[in-house]
């Protein structure tokens, strides 16, 4: 039985699109609609039909608006809020002088629920329908995080930092209770709603041998999870990673020794690679998760997509706030672009919503129920307005194909075009008191 019928522009997505004009990457409808079920799910998509819709299901027209797969955020950090937009010359002066501040300040559980409450606001208001987030070393935080997102009923993935050292007294874990905390909130959280955990080693600078060896007995305990992690972001945090571990002639070498490194693997930022390190990311299959905004706020580098795909090595793209300065997926996309022109390269709109969507969805292993809007998997959904403003709307008159508008609302768009945000087919932002 349908609950919910929508009606709008569809475009999803089959297949990462090899070009602008690979039209059998995608479907795309004029007219479409979308049947949710009670559970939220897809029951139908494809052209509007009216004798489809059963009795008594009222029909969202969002035409002429586009409705696209909800976004996903695959690396965010979501204790960081009071953190974005803090003035620091690079990555570790950065952690120092601010965020190993503000994390501080999760230990209280109450502070922990205010800013979940706040980042999930956020997230509907910017058409993000998934993250995977880095809470801080706190159980209390992550607590806060997945109540939060079972209350909204949204498809989220996450974990506790686990860092026994090179921080503060007060966010260290051990060895020992870094995998017991860990542990405790698998059991807690894994699979309870839409909730995902994720085992969180910050980085290898602040994890000691002894919890590496740890996280890789999580990893053998759990294999069906994801593991997130940082990797060859900036010079001075690969050249203090080789210090602290000085046995290893590579940064990724750690993780991958460790037991680390597979296709479940997220290896944040991932810019600065030594041909060797290329060779184990294809091997293993790990997604580099890309985070543009990010790594030119902290001058860390400039992502190399072409690289990356010469060498068979899976990509996503993603905020990181609060070194990133967007929650916005549009936001972050144009600025991936601009990345990808410095280092010569080139990426077409069609791809660039690939990666918004279906694309990030298999970065995160979660593509049989997210990322593309198909019968069976729910309706977490993003309604784009590529007319939301007077310059969008001028330039909207000279614009006459898909690809365009798509290249027009990644350089142009941000929350502001978010007309609508779908979750399990419940419309949310126009629900939420802004
Ligand atoms: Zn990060």
């Amino acid at each position: 039985m349908s609950s919910r019928a929508i009606r709008g522009r569809l475009l999803s997505f089959r297949q990462r699109p090899a070009g602008r004009d690979d039209i059998g990457a995608y479907s795309y409808v004029e007219d479409g609609l979308i049947l949710v079920d009670a559970d939220g799910r897809i029951a139908f998509s494809g052209t509007y039909d009216a004798s489809k819709i059963p009795a008594g299901v009222a029909v969202d027209d969002h035409r002429p608006n586009l409705i696209c797969a909800g976004f996903i955020d695959p690396h965010i950090h979501f204790v960081q809020m009071q953190v974005v937009g803090s003035y620091a010359a690079n990555l570790l002066e950065w952690l120092n002088s601010y965020t190993f501040i503000e994390e501080q300040r999760f230990s209280d559980p109450e502070h922990g629920s205010r800013i979940a409450s706040a980042f999930f606001d956020e997230l509907i208001r910017q058409g993000t329908t998934t993250a995977s987030a880095f809470c801080s070393v706190h159980p209390e935080s992550v607590d806060a995080y997945f109540a939060e997102a079972m209350k909204r009923n949204m498809a989220m993935a996450g974990g506790k930092v686990m860092m026994d050292r090179e921080c503060p007294e007060e966010l260290r874990d051990s060895a020992e209770r870094g995998y017991e905390e860990s542990s405790d909130l698998i059991a807690k959280w894994h699979g309870k709603g839409r909730n995902s955990y994720v085992i969180s080693p910050r980085f290898a600078i602040t994890s000691s041998p002894a919890q590496l060896a740890v996280t890789r007995v999580l990893r053998d305990e759990h294999p069906d999870l994801l593991l997130q992690t940082h990797v060859n972001e900036n010079r001075d945090e690969i050249k203090k990673a080789g210090e602290l571990y000085p046995d290893y002639p590579t940064y990724l070498g750690i993780y991958a020794d460790y037991g680390l490194l597979g296709p479940k693997s997220l290896m944040g930022h991932s810019i600065h690679y030594k041909p060797h390190e290329l060779d184990m990311m294809r091997e293993s299959g790990a997604v580099a998760v890309s985070c543009p905004t990010s790594n030119l706020f902290l001058g860390s580098g400039l992502y190399d997509l072409a690289q990356a795909d010469r060498n068979g090595i899976r990509s996503a793209v993603a905020t990181d706030i609060g070194g990133g300065t967007s929650y916005s997926m549009l936001r972050t996309m144009d600025e991936f672009y601009k990345v990808q022109q410095l280092k010569g390269g080139r990426l077409d709109p069609v791809s660039s919503f690939w990666f918004l969507t279906a694309g990030n969805a298999e970065a995160l292993g979660m593509e049989a129920d997210i990322g593309r809007i198909e019968a069976g998997k729910f309706a977490d959904l993003v309604v784009l307005d590529a007319r939301a403003v007077p310059s969008m709307a001028i330039k909207m008159e000279r614009v006459e194909r898909l690809e365009e508008e798509l290249f027009m609302l990644q350089t142009l768009g941000d929350d502001r075009c978010i007309a609508e945000t779908y979750v399990a087919g419940v419309p949310m932002k126009s629900a939420l008191s802004l």
